[in-house]
């Protein structure tokens, strides 16, 4: 049993970079982990290294010739072209940087240990994870495994049965649904743009009837989370009873975000973390996307001490503006001329707005199917 949220973390993140192309070429974890330290929400007590996993381990859901390769990529830097096209590796999504093995998997590494901290009860962050897009056997969406998948299996081997999937980053988690269609002993909900990579996810998908999809329009803001939270994630979740939850809190649906084109403040995303954080004995929060390096900062930020149930300053204090500050980003339009806000607040002012009549319908679908399933 733990006492109190652990956070797994790692240096890794800070040195790595997927290449100066790649949206992923900002620091992302390495800005929490300074940021919650300037903050005094980080320590010894509260913070553990991400081992880097085995392929023997990620083999539970990767195929080990996928795994081979993957290897391979990392000690040559380069691949064949036919294991290139095979395992989609080497390509402009997932490139072959030095760390393209160890950083992905010291990422699953930190999700899998969080899953043994939780066993037994406790809560458990791994910003790095929430990787949702990859496949048993290729990369994906910048994705190269799938850490959700990997923490989901290995709570089931820890005798954890029921597991609720929420999944609130800008993109729908194929890799995910993949794995857990048909399984009746996982909820899976996501909220994602629609019309958007990797055009699945429609809202009549149903799985084997444990499966809602909220494929929501542009400009999604903050009072369409609210209902969407209020109708379908909370109610569905605690009706569900789970034993675990599984939170993906990608970064990407942010009004700031470079690659999607929803519209909402951080205070939404903080919402649905504390909204979840009684349902279950154990609870897994995971990142995701989230490609503007001073927005998903300053979330992933608030997402822990949303956990600890520290207390947001108004304003963040000098060292912690200085993390801010240094953190440079550039070849984007949204690069340019960023408010000054990013770099003094963690919290965003609320973007809250009309609840247009598609949203509501779309939640009303969902609700009309929990109704009649679990009553
Ligand atoms: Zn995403």
């Amino acid at each position: 049993m733990t006492f109190g949220p652990v956070f797994l973390g790692g240096e890794i993140f800070r040195g790595s970079s997927y290449g100066s192309w790649h949206p992923l070429r900002v620091p992302r974890v390495s800005t929490v982990m300074d940021l919650a330290r300037a903050l005094g929400w980080l320590s010894a007590a509260n913070y553990q290294a991400a081992p880097c996993a085995k392929p023997s381990v990620l083999s539970a859901f990767h195929d080990p010739d996928y795994l081979a390769a993957l290897q391979r990529a990392e000690a040559e830097q380069d691949l064949p072209e036919a294991d290139r096209a095979q395992y989609q590796l080497g390509t402009s999504s997932n490139p072959i940087f030095p760390e393209v093995y160890r950083r992905p998997a010291t990422a699953a590494g930190g999700t899998l240990l969080a899953t043994e901290l939780i066993r037994d009860g406790g809560m458990a962050y791994s910003p790095a994870g929430g990787t949702h897009h990859g496949l048993p056997d290729r990369a994906n969406g910048f994705c190269y495994l799938n850490d959700p998948v990997l923490g989901m299996l290995s709570l089931r081997q820890l005798g954890v049965r029921r597991i609720a999937y929420v999944d609130i980053d800008a993109h729908h988690p194929d890799g995910v649904a993949f794995a857990f269609t048909d399984d009746p002993e996982v909820l899976q909900i996501s909220v994602h743009e629609e019309r958007r990579w990797p055009f699945t996810g429609a809202l009549d998908e149903v799985g084997v009837g444990n499966l809602y999809n909220l494929p929501v329009p542009r400009g999604f803001n903050d009072s369409e989370m609210a209902l969407a939270l209020e109708r379908v994630i909370g109610p569905l979740v605690e009706g569900f009873r789970p034993d675990a939850v599984v939170l993906q809190c990608g970064a990407d649906a942010v009004e700031e975000d470079p690659l999607s084109r929803l519209a909402l403040s951080n205070n939404a995303h903080w919402a649905v973390v504390s909204a979840l954080r009684p349902v279950a004995p154990r609870y897994l929060v995971l990142g995701g996307g989230g490609y503007n390096p001073w927005a998903v900062g300053r979330l992933w930020t608030g997402v822990w001490g949303t956990l600890l149930g520290a207390e947001i300053p108004e304003r963040l204090p000098a060292e912690a503006e200085a993390v801010l500050r240094a953190v440079n980003w550039s070849g984007h339009s949204r690069a340019r001329d960023p408010a000054e806000a990013l770099f003094t607040t963690l919290r965003d002012a609320p973007r809250p707005g009309p609840v247009r009549d598609v949203v509501r319908e779309r939640i009303a679908v969902l609700e009309g199917r929990f109704a009649s399933a679990w009553v």
